[in-house]
């Protein structure tokens, strides 16, 4: 039996029909048939080819701060890889997937790294934020990456920086879904600390302010949409002082399609900002998953394109 073959590995620990409301940041889901936890690299290794073989629908899950996961759960496996050391070295660190991102943004402040500041305030672990090229204040993490390491069962492949796709939001190991991350190699330049801390400081007011550390989200729900590739149409409509690195905040047009404070059951669309959905108490994904495709639907309708979705999906494949 699965359970029994993934709990015999040393470093891996299951939790079967666990609740993912419990790690999931919207603080929705249903169970997971399996919840396996491996704390080293051998035991994510043996585990990943152990599932991978069963045939079992599988899926790797990090801090579950960007993810919607449906009423019903997930069938199958997750995965989550817990290891979480960083290490310095110079301008370098090497982190572990499992390390919560902020912790290496900590780390790199305190020793005068520079790079990594603006993402202070980000949630979620370091492996999310490589699949998802996670960034804020124009920057990304892919800026700082020199190597990702990652397993597809079969021992550990090193990608180098150009081997990643990294592009906005996005990585090879977004496009493929068949890799675990298990860790990286950052590389800095210098940097004062306290000014660094100073400037962390400020970006974690502003954060603190629109997104309350309590709040049930996952930041924002869509995409920032790339002007180039928007329809003539909407390209007229935005204002030329909008765009920002060729990017235009898809929160403009969901504001144009009125749909700030829009509500369904406790699924709730922030007053202050149009890309951001909170669960408000005891929200369902039925009601995430419905206030989401209302908002695409009416800027589809509005200006005639789709937008994307920059949360993940998970237990929808019916
Ligand atoms: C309040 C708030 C603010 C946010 N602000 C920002 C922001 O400014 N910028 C930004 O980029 N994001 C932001 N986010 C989104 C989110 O925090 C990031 O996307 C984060 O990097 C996700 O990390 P995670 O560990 O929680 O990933 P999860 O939500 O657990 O997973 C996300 C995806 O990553 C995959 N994944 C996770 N770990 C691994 C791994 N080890 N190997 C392979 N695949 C993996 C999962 O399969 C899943 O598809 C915000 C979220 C919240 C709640």
């Amino acid at each position: 039996m699965l359970s029994f073959q993934l709990a015999s590995i040393p470093g891996v620990s299951v939790l079967a029909e666990e609740p993912l409301s419990r790690h999931t940041r919207f603080g929705l889901g249903g169970p997971a048939a399996l919840l396996c936890d491996a704390s080293t690299e051998a035991a994510c290794i043996e585990a990943f080819r152990i599932i991978q073989a069963s045939g079992a629908p599988r899926m790797i899950m990090g801090g579950g701060t960007n993810l919607v996961v449906s009423d019903a759960g997930v069938r199958g496996v997750i995965l989550r890889y817990t290891g979480a050391r960083i290490e310095r070295n110079n301008m370098h660190l090497r982190v572990e997937s499992g390390a919560v991102l902020q912790d290496a943004v900590d780390t790199s402040i305190r020793f005068g790294m520079k790079g990594l500041e603006t993402m202070t305030g980000i949630p979620g672990l370091v492996g999310g934020a490589l699949y998802g090229n996670a960034g804020a204040y124009g920057r990304s993490i892919q800026e700082l990456v020199e190597c990702v390491h990652a397993t597809n069962g079969n021992g550990i492949t090193a990608f180098r920086n150009e081997d990643c796709h990294f592009r906005y939001r996005s990585s090879i190991f977004k496009d493929s879904k068949q890799w675990v991350i298990l860790s990286t190699e950052l590389r800095f330049t210098s940097g004062d600390a306290a000014a660094l801390a100073e400037k962390a400081a400020g970006i974690r007011a502003i954060r603190d302010a629109k997104y309350p550390p309590d709040m049930k989200c996952a930041g924002s729900i869509f995409k920032n949409l790339l002007f180039a590739e928007l329809p003539p149409s909407a390209q007229a409509q935005v204002p030329p002082t909008l765009v920002r690195e060729g990017k235009v905040p898809s929160a403009w047009f969901l504001e144009q399609a009125g749909v700030k404070g829009l509500r369904r059951g406790d699924i709730q669309v922030a007053t202050y900002h149009a890309n951001l959905v909170y669960n408000d108490g005891a929200g369902t994904a039925a009601d995430l998953v419905g206030v989401i495709q209302e908002l695409k639907r009416r800027v589809y309708e509005r200006f005639g394109f789709e937008l994307e979705e920059e949360v993940q999906y998970a237990g929808f494949e019916s």
